[in-house]
């Protein structure tokens, strides 16, 4: 086992969506920068086994489903096959275009890059273990830890059954099951049910709480909720999985519902979508002054600062929403704090989207949340039957949400239902993050036809002359 010693301004622990940019943007600031992970390449849980991969694969089911949908204009294909090993090769395709893409990138930037695991030995020290069993040891001025996070898994499902999968398992495609259980009706379990009940699975999902995307409002989910009833077996919602048995023929998976009542079914697989949690286990923090708190994430203040002066936190680790472009904001953040500017991460909207057919997308706060804050607010919304757009796309599926401030109409957040959601969303976001009032949404001019447009006329419905669609004075 060989032992070697190194200095470097910055250390990045982990090269995900927050740890990369962060690592690349010090270097841009002219520091000395050594990004560590246990992949060659940068890329972290996104790119290898979250957003990307899932991403490619929901292009994938979209263009089944349009297939399937041009029936409705006139146009019809032969029934599209699915060449498993062929799209799981094109998926693995896009993963190592993308991570080998910034590979080049970190040398372009003359960044480091150590292989390896990481463990802070103190508040200017790391070692990082390699996988030929050597280390080396990195003497620094900052760092940056963005270890991530993983799936959350509970006993319940810890059967060692290969039938039980996470999300890393089910982007991995080994085969379609006949049966798919998808456990927990967030993005992730959402989005992954739209892939494989495009592949051809039956699916069944489970949500222990009344709606699906719990975090979302009700009515951003309806037209969503829709077309999952009308791609899966079932839906069952107020409803808990309470036993899990592996049996010769599959998983048998005993439900209970609000009522009290069970039942049981078999299934091929079973993918466990119930959450994430922190990677903050086995980083040596213990010999740092860094504090964890009850729920695993690292307590940072506003500039990602940790408890220890030296390091910072960013991403999966540091908090919610986790999500990639909040760790990569974050990242940018503790770079400039180490690099001395007096910046803060003080975001007035974090958008979340949800890439399932159509798309839900949300920025700044939502309508529940403002109601239990007891906000004064003002809500409209255009339904996307009234697009001229969303009807020559044959997807009048959606709807444009505006809530604002009542008395001010300052935009406090936005919700988008409908394809291309998530593209949708930003221009809310800017208009958020820029005190925009619901006016100057409206007297923005929009290219006609387009989605966009949705946004312009639920400010108008806001202010009671949408030209589209019918408000009661
Ligand atoms: P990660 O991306 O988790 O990266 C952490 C890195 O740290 C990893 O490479 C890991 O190997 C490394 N590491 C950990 N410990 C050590 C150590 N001790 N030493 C060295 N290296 C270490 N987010 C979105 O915004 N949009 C999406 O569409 C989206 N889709 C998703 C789909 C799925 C299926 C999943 C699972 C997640 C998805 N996410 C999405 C969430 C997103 O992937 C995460 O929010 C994001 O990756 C967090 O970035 P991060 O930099 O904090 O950490």
């Amino acid at each position: 086992m060989s032992r070697e010693q190194n200095r470097t301004r910055v250390v990045v622990v982990g090269g995900g969506p927050g740890g990369y940019p962060a690592a690349f943007y010090a270097a841009d600031l002219g520091m000395d920068v050594t990004l560590v992970d246990l992949e060659e390449n940068p890329g972290g849980v996104c790119l290898y086994r979250g957003c990307i991969p899932s991403k490619a694969l929901l292009h994938a089911a979209k263009v089944l489903h349009d297939a399937k949908e041009a029936e409705h204009f006139g146009i019809t294909f032969p029934k599209p096959q699915v060449d498993l090993e062929k799209l799981r090769a094109w998926k693995e395709g896009v993963v190592s275009r993308m991570t080998g893409g910034l590979g080049q990138m970190r040398s372009l930037k003359r960044v480091a890059g150590v292989r390896g695991r990481g463990r802070f030995l103190g508040a200017s020290q790391l070692s990082v273990e390699k996988e030929d069993g050597s280390t080396e040891t990195l003497d620094f001025d900052a760092a940056i830890l963005a270890s991530g996070s993983r799936p959350t898994s509970i006993p319940l499902f810890e059967i060692g059954s290969e039938r039980i999968l996470d999300s890393t398992g089910a982007l991995e495609l080994r085969e379609i099951p006949k049966r798919l259980l998808v456990v927990g009706g967030g993005y992730i379990g959402l989005e992954m049910t739209s892939v494989y009940a495009a592949i051809g699975s039956k699916v069944t999902v489970v949500e222990m709480m009344p709606q699906l995307l719990p975090g979302a409002d009700k009515d951003l989910v309806t037209h969503l909720a829709k077309s999952i009833a009308r791609d899966t077996e079932k839906i069952l919602l107020s409803t808990k999985v309470v036993e899990v048995k592996e049996q010769k023929s599959g998983v048998k998976v005993t439900f209970e519902d609000k009522a009290g009542q069970r039942s049981s079914e078999v299934f091929d697989n079973v993918l466990v979508s119930i959450g994430r949690r922190p990677n903050s286990e086995d980083l040596g923090l213990e010999n740092t002054q860094v504090v964890v708190n009850k729920r695993g994430f690292v307590e940072i203040d506003a500039q990602r600062r940790t408890a220890e002066p030296s390091i910072f936190a960013i991403g999966d680790v540091a908090g919610d929403p986790m999500l990639a472009h909040k760790a990569t904001h974050e990242g940018l953040a503790a770079v400039e704090a180490i690099a001395g500017k007096k910046t803060i991460f003080d975001k007035l909207a974090v958008p979340a989207v949800v890439f399932t057919d159509p798309e839900v997308a949300w920025t700044g706060i939502t309508e529940t949340e403002a109601k239990s804050q007891k906000l004064e607010i003002r809500v409209a919304k255009f339904p996307w039957s009234a697009s001229g757009r969303a009807t020559t796309l044959e997807r009048n599926d959606g709807v444009t949400k505006i809530i604002a401030e009542k008395d001010s109409e300052r935009i406090l957040g936005v919700g988008i239902t409908g394809v291309n959601a998530g593209d949708l969303i930003a221009e809310a976001t800017l208009a958020i993050e820029m005190g925009a009032t619901v006016s100057d949404l409206m007297l923005t001019v929009h290219p006609h036809p387009t989605l966009s447009e949705t946004l312009m006329e639920s400010a108008e419905v806001y202010h009671g002359h949408s030209a589209h669609f019918f408000t009661k004075r």
